[in-house]
């Protein structure tokens, strides 16, 4: 399996993120994923690189949290 960003081969039980479409549940403030929806799947590091992305743009008190 490679990461449909980089193309770089994933090795054995690394650590990698899966990006699916779905619908939001507001009332249950929910995700919930499309079942016909498959994982897009890209490394930790392309992971994290767009994790970064969009918390750089949120408020910085409230993404403490999420600082990476
Ligand atoms: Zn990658």
């Amino acid at each position: 399996m490679r990461c449909e960003m980089c193309t770089r081969r994933l090795g054995g039980r690394e650590i990698a993120h899966g990006i699916r479409y779905g619908v939001s549940d507001p009332e249950n403030d929910l995700f919930l994923p499309s079942k016909d929806s498959a994982y897009t799947v890209i490394c930790q590091t392309c992971g994290e690189s767009i994790l970064r992305q969009i918390y750089s743009r949120l408020n910085k008190s409230t993404s403490t949290k999420y600082h990476l």
